[in-house]
């Protein structure tokens, strides 16, 4: 049913101008995916303000940006070469089951599925008679990363991300949006003039008075959501309830040692840190919860253990959890953190970023109509149901109960989602990926091992195997990793040699 609130004369009105407000990562990337892919149909203008800048983070992405890129034929080497960038494997996990514990949620697959079940069920058989090493021994990207090396294999044989400077890919992918023929606009946004009724943005005003007019307005103009909350006021659903952080503070330090190809997420008492290594800096930062610790705490345990010189003074910076009730109404699809936030633990921003922008793509409207708006609704809504869940999983199962920020996480009432997988996986060792989730079984697996769950139970078909046939099986996929580990390249010299290419 369309929106009565929308003028009809404003529906039948083919899209012919994009405006997108805000020039962050959100902004440039759905610029640059428009332009490439639309540009010669639709007008794409983008206006941002330099007075107000970026939200200045989000360094961390997971191996969806490589087909991102893939799909708009970005130069790799260009690209890393000019967002000083480096090669993510995973994410190291410290003390988050229990201080001094430390567990790898890698990008690679672990082992080799059977018809009957998945590896981990013959991992657990071989846990169980005591022939299995450690899970993450069976995942090539694990082991690489462990090991600080990377190389690029045939056939896509090692999945991979970035670590990124997040100005520098701004200006990179403003860059490549010009050229396709993005206009940009510098200006402060200081009215979003609204059709009678107010679901409908017909122009925004800037501060110099000019006023710019658009069919379809995306709104990436981060935190505040300008288009999206402020004018047409679409409420945002907190999920603070889950996910107590509301807070973060960034620092840049001065690069001490080689890069790490992964990132490092170091639990504290009322949050974790973050450490990004790029080539020539690290990120670090602190995310934490006002409610158990004040920003004088968290700026100190921050800078009481980074290493190197700081480049730049502590920023805070404040967010809520959660998501807008629609991403897309009117003529208004948000894009960013202007639709949502779920908390930087597993790197999926930037990810809900490109998904929003494929979406759009896909749904790319001649007309306005409400069945693409409802469809577009629907999947954000699922993509990011998935995620929270998997991110309020780090912090609900754990053994630690030190601080009370810790035993109040480990006694919070979680979606009955979340219920369900800990419960059958716990039970049966079973995971199941469903429908378009972002993170698939062996993502599950490793952060619910790595948590603390062994389940108590296997798949019947592991037990066909004596030890001999067990051990062999196993072995047969750990020993390739281990040759293959040692013949690949330091990271380091890797990225000095394939961005010096660029
Ligand atoms: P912003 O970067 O805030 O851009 C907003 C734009 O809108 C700016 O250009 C601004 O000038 C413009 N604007 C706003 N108001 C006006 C106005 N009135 N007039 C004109 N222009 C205006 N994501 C990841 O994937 N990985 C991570 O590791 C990660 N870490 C994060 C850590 C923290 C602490 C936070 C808060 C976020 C993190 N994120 C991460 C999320 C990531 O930073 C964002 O998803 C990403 O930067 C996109 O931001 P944005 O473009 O939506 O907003």
């Amino acid at each position: 049913m369309p929106d009565t609130s929308i003028p009809q004369d404003r529906l039948d009105r083919p899209v012919q101008r994009v405006v997108i407000v805000g020039g962050g990562t959100a902004g440039w990337m759905t610029a640059a995916a428009l332009s490439k892919l639309l540009g010669k149909r639709v007008e794409i203008l983008l206006v941002e303000s330099e007075e107000i800048g970026t939200v200045g983070v989000g360094e961390a992405t997971i191996p969806t940006m490589v087909t991102f890129h893939r799909l708009l034929d970005i130069n790799e080497q260009a690209f890393m070469a000019a967002t000083h960038a480096t090669i993510k494997l995973g994410i190291a996990f410290e003390h988050w089951r229990e201080r001094g514990h430390r567990y790898v949620h890698s990008f690679g697959t672990t082992g080799r599925d059977h018809w009957a079940a998945g590896f981990q069920h013959f991992w657990l058989a071989a846990h169980a008679r005591g022939l299995a090493r450690d899970y993450g021994d069976y995942c090539l990207e694990l082991q690489a990363s462990e090991a600080n090396r990377f190389a690029h294999l045939p056939n896509g044989g090692m999945n991979y991300a970035f670590h990124l400077d997040a100005s520098q890919y701004a200006k990179f992918m403003r860059a490549f949006s010009e050229r396709h023929g993005t206009r940009r606009i510098e200006g402060r946004i200081v009215e979003v003039k609204t059709a009678p009724g107010g679901g409908w943005i017909d122009a925004i005003r800037l501060a110099d008075g000019s006023e710019i007019a658009g069919d379809l307005f995306v709104d990436c103009s981060g935190l505040r959501g300008l288009l999206i909350g402020d004018a047409l006021g679409v409420e945002y659903e907190d999920w603070s309830h889950w996910l107590f952080n509301d807070s973060a503070i960034a620092v840049q330090t001065e690069s001490v040692r080689d890069a790490i190809p992964y990132t490092r997420s170091i639990a504290g008492d009322a949050g974790w840190q973050w450490r990004i290594p790029l080539q020539h800096r690290v990120g670090n930062g602190i995310v934490f919860s006002s409610r158990y610790i004040d920003d004088d705490t968290a700026k100190r345990t921050l800078l009481e253990s980074i290493e190197g010189r700081a480049l730049i003074e502590p920023r805070v910076i404040r967010f809520k959890p959660g998501q807008r009730r629609e991403s897309w109404r009117g003529n208004c699809v948000a894009i960013g953190l202007s639709g949502g936030f779920l908390e930087p633990l597993e790197s999926t921003n930037i990810h809900l970023i490109q998904r929003g922008v494929l979406r759009l793509l896909q749904l790319f409207p001649q007309v306005v109509a409400q069945a693409d708006i409802d469809q577009f609704n629907r999947q954000a809504e699922d993509e990011i149901t998935s995620i929270r869940d998997f991110v309020i999983l780090h912090y609900h199962v754990t053994d630690r109960r030190d601080t009370p920020y810790w035993r109040d996480c480990a006694a919070l009432e979680i979606p009955a989602s979340l219920r369900h997988r800990i419960d059958l996986f716990r039970e049966t060792g079973r995971v199941f990926r469903e429908g378009n989730e972002l993170f698939a079984e062996n993502s599950w697996i490793q952060v619910m091992l790595g948590q603390g769950i062994l389940p108590r139970r296997h798949h019947p078909a592991a037990d066909l195997m004596s030890d001999a046939e067990l051990d062999e099986f196993l072995e047969r996929i750990r020993k390739p990793i281990a040759q293959t580990v040692a013949r690949l390249p330091m990271h380091a010299d890797y990225l000095r040699d394939y961005c010096g290419e660029a």
